[in-house]
């Protein structure tokens, strides 16, 4: 059987990526970016964005389903016998840590919110299974708040790409895109950064010849035609059937 050798992963040899074009290319190819997560409000969200650590939102679409129906409420959830809440989240990986999570999280904003997710970063990082992007997103997605950056491992590496970022945690990662663009645009950066990481700035083999980013990108390798305008329609019409319910969870 004959291996071909995937392309090297591109790397910045050339000054950052503009900001401002950055956003105005990335606006024409994904004008509203979103949540590829099931969900229908916060808490929901919430449970579907621990569930995607280390998965697929696809996945985690598979079992947030059932698992809502059978228990449709924080306190619902929080009550459910330990084994059966794990055998529903069981494809998701990690069942028993994440059963553990979403049933502490539940409890929490059962017991201490009401049954409503909090609306502050200090707050949500206090529950169960819940760091700055699992934050992030619910902030941003359920509540339109703009506290943060949402960054994942495809922001990290489409930022590094583009020569926003050298860093390699995602809070440094997010503190500097943070200063890079105006709080105004966090929210949907983050899940155009995240989806061009996902569908365009590939981890292996990253399809520089449709990237919209291609002219202003320090990494691109390969050539290019058309205009940037013609991949970022290209983009846009790819993405139709996800754009709309894509983001920001898992892989
Ligand atoms: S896919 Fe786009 S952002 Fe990624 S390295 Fe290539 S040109 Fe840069």
């Amino acid at each position: 059987m004959v291996t071909r050798k995937k392309p090297a992963p591109a790397e910045p040899s050339g000054p950052p990526a503009d900001v401002v074009e950055v956003q105005q290319r990335l606006t024409v190819a994904m004008p509203q970016p979103r949540c590829e997560l099931d969900h229908k409000d916060a808490w929901t969200l919430l449970i579907a964005t621990i569930l995607s650590a280390q998965s697929t939102d696809r996945t985690v679409n598979t079992v947030t389903p059932l698992l809502f129906a059978k228990w449709p409420t924080p306190g619902a959830l929080a009550a459910a016998a330990r084994a059966d809440v794990e055998a529903v989240v069981h494809r998701t990986g990690f069942f028993r840590n994440k059963a553990k999570a979403i049933q502490g999280a539940s409890l929490a904003v059962h017991q201490q919110h009401a049954g409503q997710v909090p609306r502050d970063m200090p707050a949500l990082l206090q529950l169960p299974g819940v760091a700055r992007k699992t934050a992030n997103v619910v902030l941003g997605v359920a509540y339109r708040i703009a506290a943060g950056i949402v960054v994942d491992t495809h922001v990290t590496r489409t930022s590094q790409r583009l020569g926003l970022t050298t860093a390699t945690t995602a809070e440094k990662v997010e503190h500097d895109l943070s200063a890079k663009f105006p709080r105004e645009q966090w929210i949907d950066i983050g899940h155009r950064l995240l989806l061009l990481g996902r569908y365009v700035c590939l981890a292996k083999g990253p399809k520089c010849e449709d990237c919209p980013l291609f002219e202003i990108c320090p990494s691109h390798t390969g050539q290019v035609q058309g205009t940037w305008q013609d991949r970022a329609e290209h983009l846009r019409l790819a993405l139709l059937p996800t754009e709309g319910a894509d983001g920001v969870g898992g892989e």
